[in-house]
């Protein structure tokens, strides 16, 4: 038996077991410290009522013979495909069909299973800093990857690929760096992969973040990206669905490469929504009803509002973040649209030694820049998914340490 040895490839620990390692060690030296994590991107705020009370509704159903509900459709339930058509798209002006949306058990599956659709010597490019979540699915796939850096310099807008790629990952509000593109930067990637026969993969896991108006909360919002962009959604930030488990992918039928013609396929065959449709049906079992049910609740009214007051929790920590570092004197990006905010190292640290710094003298845990490519040298992560006692708590303590 011979394994595939592009996992062998793989960076040797995944970032957050790395950090999980150091906290047990700081922890086990000092087991009465308080220690404070605004470092790994889980939420802390409690499910929406509404949504309780669509997954109390949904198990009693599952109660009974007449509403008892085993395997669904893979691609989603139509109240869930069509309340995300009429929410997420129609409201904003954009024309999204229901069978266009898949629904999923959270961005991080599709971002990761997107790329087997693609031929192994497509060429990928990525961000860095990314999640590291597109990397490492191309690399288990042995595909050649471009990087494209994002620092202070440029702005945190990715220069274009100074080569032909295949596809782009690109993720806004992005995570981890908690920068954003206005609707013009967009449109030039998007111009960009239309002249150059290029797809996008748009993560749009934080467009509930978005404050401002330039900002566009979807890809579809850039006339032409129909043609080539494939956009991601997840539930875990915006609603708390983190354990809960439900996101969609959006699969244009329009969206289709040139390059992916080819002699032996007809148009069908190589449209990527027919193809993902596929990949779904064999692989894919469906997201569970009762996450469907929870789903749906958050386009109710009630629901809608009961979310929205979790993220402008979320976001009143980042702006309480992003004020009290910089009156601290630190250099800080991101936090007004997204809920990361990115945070320079004091007096050339590198990221792992200021993590060390803040876990040992602040007690607080971050995430080292590094963990998401090189260009996050020098940078840490923090995150506004704290309680608005813990963050302020956390805030005060490294203050007091400088
Ligand atoms: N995409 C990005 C950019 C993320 O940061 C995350 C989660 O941290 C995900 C996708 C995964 O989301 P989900 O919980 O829906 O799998």
């Amino acid at each position: 038996m011979q394994i595939n040895e592009c996992f062998l490839k793989l960076s040797s620990n995944y970032l957050f077991a790395d950090i999980a390692k150091r906290v047990k060690a700081f922890k086990a030296e000092h087991p009465e410290a308080d220690v404070i994590s605004l470092g790994i991107g889980d939420v802390t705020q409690p499910l929406a009522p509404a949504v309780v009370e669509a997954l109390h509704k949904a198990a009693d159903e599952m109660a009974s013979c007449a509403t008892f509900r085993g395997y669904g459709p893979e691609q989603g339930y139509d109240f869930l495909r069509n309340a995300i058509v009429e929410h997420d798209f129609r409201a904003r002006g954009i024309n999204v069909a229901a069978d266009e949306i898949f629904v999923s058990d959270g961005a991080k599956s599709d971002t990761g299973n997107f790329q087997e659709l693609l031929s192994s010597d497509c060429v990928v490019a990525v961000t860095d800093p990314v999640y590291p979540v597109y990397v490492d699915s191309n690399v288990m796939t042995a595909r050649c990857i471009v990087t494209l850096p994002c620092t202070a310099e440029n702005g945190f807008v990715p220069a274009f690929p100074q080569e032909h790629v295949d596809v782009i990952y690109l993720c806004y509000p992005n995570n981890p760096t908690g920068t954003t593109l206005t609707k013009e930067q967009l449109k030039a990637w998007v111009d960009y992969a239309l002249a150059t026969d290029a797809l996008i993969f748009y993560d749009a896991a934080y467009e509930a973040f978005i404050r401002h108006d330039d900002i566009p909360h979807s890809i579809y919002e850039i006339p032409g990206a129909k043609q080539c962009a494939v956009e991601f959604h997840s539930y875990s930030k915006t609603a708390g669905f983190t354990g809960v488990r439900c996101g969609y992918t959006v699969v244009p039928k329009e969206v289709k490469s040139e390059r992916m013609k080819s002699e032996v396929f007809n148009e069908t065959q190589y449209s990527l929504n027919q193809l993902w449709n596929r990949r779904q049906c064999t692989k894919f079992n469906g997201t569970s009803y009762l996450s469907q049910r929870a789903a749906e609740a958050i386009y109710a009214p009630e629901g809608k509002q009961q979310i929205q007051k979790t993220i402008n929790y979320y976001m009143q920590n980042a702006t309480l973040m992003r004020k009290a570092l910089t009156d601290m004197g630190f250099t800080v990006y991101g936090g007004t649209d997204a809920p990361y905010i990115w945070v320079k190292t004091p007096k050339c640290m590198s990221s792992w030694e200021f993590f060390d710094w803040m876990l040992y003298s602040a007690h607080v845990v971050c995430t080292p820049g590094a963990g998401f490519g090189s260009s996050g040298e020098g940078y840490v992560r923090l995150t506004a998914f704290g309680t608005h006692e813990n963050t302020e708590k956390a805030l005060r303590r490294i203050d007091s340490k400088l």
